[in-house]
């Protein structure tokens, strides 16, 4: 068994950005690439992963800037600030961190974002060139991120069957086409799925995102099997970060399994960094 290592990909995909920002940007007197986070409310989970994702900025050399705004705000508030940040044009990236107060209606507020502004690849038209293979879009983080660290282990994708138990738009339906658009063979899971274990026995691939931990289990897996890891939990006995897959014991059975941490969460940072700095890149290109 064989870790696959999401820190170790993530900090050299940080690196190729930063030289990128140097070389591309920098040295020729453009200014470095600008992600806003947006974040309604106080959710604990949430001000965790928006200072991460300042904190990334910072090491490949971007700027950023958070909006706060309170747990009550009204959707004119919001509106009005994405449309603000839609016509800033130095602003680059603009991530609507979710979950949204229940008074909002999320997929009404992620599609006011500019497109070309979507580093998290969630509006329609995002996710329509993602069904249709069109390059020019920006795709999800997390499912970009588990590509990205498959291909940097040199595992071969195509004509792997895949199964992911998931179904949000957010990890499983993107991920799923981009399976897809690998040659892949896909199979998506969820809550109403039949005969699960089954066909989790028969994947070569894996992907669990649930939110429950140890939910995958060894005797859910064939014999070398690679195990992509996406839940994230707190273990209650250790008040650890944990995540869906029963490690100690589906690692004895996988050929390649991602940790957590350390697997596909520092892939998703990174993933976010490279939209950002795809989508400045792409402004000059359209501003030509
Ligand atoms: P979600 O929208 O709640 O999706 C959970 C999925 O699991 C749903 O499709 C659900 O099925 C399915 N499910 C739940 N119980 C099941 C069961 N007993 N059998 C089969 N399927 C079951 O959550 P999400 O936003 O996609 O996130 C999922 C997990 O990934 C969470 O732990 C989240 O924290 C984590 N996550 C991690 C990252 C990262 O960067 N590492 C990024 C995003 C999310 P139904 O659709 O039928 O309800």
């Amino acid at each position: 068994m064989e870790i696959l290592n999401g820190t170790q990909v993530a900090f050299n995909t940080k690196e190729a950005i930063r030289k990128d920002v140097e070389e591309n940007l920098i040295k020729k007197g453009l200014p470095a690439p600008k992600l806003v986070v947006i974040m309604v409310g106080n959710n604990p989970a949430s001000k965790v992963y928006v200072g991460g994702k300042v904190k990334a900025c910072s090491q490949v050399g971007f700027t950023s800037e958070v909006f706060n705004l309170p747990e009550d705000a009204k959707e004119e508030e919001l509106v009005s600030i994405i449309e603000q940040l839609n016509n800033d044009d130095s602003v680059n990236g603009i991530l609507l961190q979710l979950p949204l107060p229940p008074q909002f209606d999320e997929q009404k507020m992620v599609n006011l974002i500019c497109p070309e502004k979507d580093v998290d690849g969630l509006t329609k038209l995002n996710l329509g060139k993602l069904m249709s293979k069109d390059p020019t879009g920006l795709f999800g983080c997390t499912p970009s991120g588990i590509i990205k660290i498959l291909q940097d282990y040199n595992v071969e994708i195509k004509g792997k069957d895949v199964v992911i138990v998931n179904r949000s738009l957010l990890v499983g339906k993107p991920l799923a086409m981009l399976f897809l658009n690998e040659n892949a063979t896909v199979t998506i899971c969820h809550s109403k799925t039949k005969n699960m274990e089954e066909k989790l026995r028969q994947a070569d691939i894996v992907v669990i995102a649930v939110g429950k931990k140890d939910f995958l289990k060894e005797d859910m897996v064939k014999e070398g099997a690679i195990v992509i890891d996406v839940g994230i939990n707190r273990d209650e006995k250790t008040n650890k970060i944990c995540g869906d897959v029963d490690f100690e014991n589906v690692s004895k059975k996988a050929s390649l399994i991602t940790p957590v941490p350390g697997g596909v969460g520092p892939m998703t940072i990174a993933m976010l960094l490279r939209n950002t700095y795809i989508a400045t890149i792409n402004s000059y290109k359209n501003n030509k």
